[in-house]
């Protein structure tokens, strides 16, 4: 019997309002492992009121930043005893390898609520502005009120962890809802936000379809801020529906990351790092670096060794440790990515590595493909300029560091990007033509809650992390105080000839109320 994850609404595990609920398959094995509760457009309405509520009269938004930091800290640290139990639902629900939803995945949840409850603690709300003679002022953060979250399927937890800590270190309450084929780590997170002794209402979780839960909860008037990670096309929609009521916006979006290899790189050093960069959980990364620029003096040689080391890449089931990649997320996506291997060879590329699905032996019915590289590519062929979301790299030479940053740019993305090079002087002036939010030099996927992450283009709309991350969860109240009752004097041609109210005559002792002699 397969166990079924319920909804988060005010405090409490719910089933769906039409008691429907939805399938989680394992990409591992092809077969159903557990049922969640299929959100809607009512659960949807009954998600806001209860964040809403908790907004506008809990003691949430009320608190101290050092309070509410002391319950991330908790949550931080149920994600730390949890962390064994998540990892595994991770590796079933997502297809990430054991290996990197233990060692990536739960440690970036717990990081991302440690950094938030540092923040939330620096009681930096209230901040002086430049005197003035006449007036004191100053600028005051608040909570922006309800938060509508929707994240993608390829980093469940960590997407909403990335969602819910800011929002709720701000004071904000949350409504998230998670990708339908993986919802479940963030219901488990929402259930630990619970147990930590976060009010009721205040942490929300609704799994259910976009087009029903999704857009139900981002166009509803309650939401006071939408925080959106998935593809550009749906950003797109995003935008639309939180035009109606000039919803505030973050979003996170796709991407088409160039990674430059200069001639004068450590080529054992660039080889590890661009297999790294674009393998890593099967490509499924909006910042996997998808397009390969690689000076023509070493092209041959380099990637005629890349594609024999993408080829001892081990596929196979995420639960196994020895996997170094498991399967892709769903069949979808899995013809998703066939479909545009296709359209590569259509198109004139070499299939120089995999370009296949991987047999993986007992699991016929998983999800696998091979790490593929496509060479003899043009930058403005389909498969340079749109987001595969697989394990396929397409290789481009270049003739000169102009030439590089001229093909890394011509994308409507602009998410991250990355420079291979033994000399960091000249890695840095590349880096600094690249336009992206990103760019790594000599690494890759370095993503840290300290540092702002987000995209130029078509990339995205704001930043997550850091501080600047935090401002997006925050209003900015300017408070003016006049000193001295002289605002009018200020002002001299503001000179109404309207009469003057009469100066009331000074109240007798008894209109006082006191006796004389008191
Ligand atoms: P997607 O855009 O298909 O879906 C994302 C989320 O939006 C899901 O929860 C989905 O149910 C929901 N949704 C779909 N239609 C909706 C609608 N009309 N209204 C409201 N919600 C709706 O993306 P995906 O396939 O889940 O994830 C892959 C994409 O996410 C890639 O494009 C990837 O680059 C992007 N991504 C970006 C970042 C980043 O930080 N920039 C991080 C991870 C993933």
């Amino acid at each position: 019997m397969t166990e079924t994850y319920r909804l988060v609404i005010g405090g409490e595990l719910t089933d769906a309002a039409s008691g429907e609920t939805f399938d989680s398959i394992d990409p591992s094995t092809g077969e159903a492992f557990a049922a969640v509760a299929k959100g809607g457009s009512e659960d949807a309405d009954r998600a806001v009121r209860a964040a809403r509520q908790a907004f506008d009269e809990g003691p949430w938004p009320k608190m101290k930043g050092r309070e509410r930091a002391q319950y991330l800290l908790k949550v931080a640290d149920l994600v730390k005893q949890n962390a064994g139990a998540l990892a595994e639902l991770e590796a079933r629900d997502g297809g990430h390898t054991i290996r990197m939803a233990k060692g990536a995945d739960i440690g970036m949840v717990i990081s991302t609520f440690r950094v938030f409850a540092e923040l939330a603690g620096r009681e930096d709300d209230e901040r002086p502005l430049p005197r003035s003679p006449a007036s004191t002022n100053w600028m005051r953060h608040e909570p922006i009120g309800v938060c509508a979250a929707v994240t993608p399927w390829n980093f469940p937890i960590q997407m909403a962890a990335w969602k819910i800590a800011p929002a709720i270190a701000a004071g904000n309450t949350v409504v998230i809802k998670p990708a339908s084929y993986t919802a479940i780590t963030t219901i488990e997170l929402g259930r630990l936000c619970q147990e930590a002794g976060i009010p009721e209402g205040v942490v929300n979780v609704l799994p259910g379809s976009g087009a029903a839960a999704g857009e139900s909860l981002v166009a509803s008037p309650m939401v006071d801020k939408v925080a959106f990670t998935g593809s550009t096309e749906v950003g797109r929609r995003i935008m639309q529906l939180a035009s109606a009521n000039v919803t505030k916006c973050t979003l996170e979006l796709g991407g088409k990351s160039a990674a430059i290899v200069l001639d004068d790189v450590d080529l054992d050093y660039a080889l590890d790092g661009t297999l790294w960069g674009v393998f890593f959980h099967n490509g499924q990364v909006c910042s996997a670096g998808t397009r390969l620029l690689v000076d023509r003096k070493i092209h041959d040689d380099f990637v005629a060794e890349l594609a024999k080391q993408a080829g001892a890449i081990r596929t196979g089931p995420a639960l196994d440790p020895a996997s170094d990649a498991g399967p892709i997320v769903s069949k979808t996506q899995l013809e998703t990515v066939e479909r545009y291997v296709a359209i590569g060879r259509e198109e004139g590329a070499d299939v120089l590595a995999g370009g296949d699905r991987a047999m993986v032996e007992g699991h016929d019915g998983g999800f696998y493909y091979q790490p593929t590289i496509l060479g003899g590519v043009r930058n403005e062929m389909k498969v340079a300029q749109e987001e595969i979301f697989g394990p396929v790299l397409v290789v481009i030479p270049f003739e000169d560091e102009a030439d590089a940053v001229r093909i890394a740019n011509d994308s409507i993305y602009g998410l991250a990007g990355g420079v291979w090079s033994g000399d960091n002087a000249r890695a840095v002036r590349v880096a600094e033509q690249l336009r992206t939010g990103t760019v790594w030099i000599n690494d890759w996927h370095m993503i840290n809650p300290r540092y702002p992450f987000g995209g130029y283009k078509q990339s995205g709309l704001g930043r997550e992390h850091g501080e600047i991350g935090f401002d997006e969860y925050r209003e900015v109240k300017h408070i003016h105080v006049d000193l001295g009752g002289q605002a009018r004097a200020r002002h001299p041609w503001w000179d109404l000839t309207v009469p003057k109210r009469e100066s009331p005559a000074a109240p007798g002792p008894e209109a006082a109320g006191s006796k004389p002699g008191g």
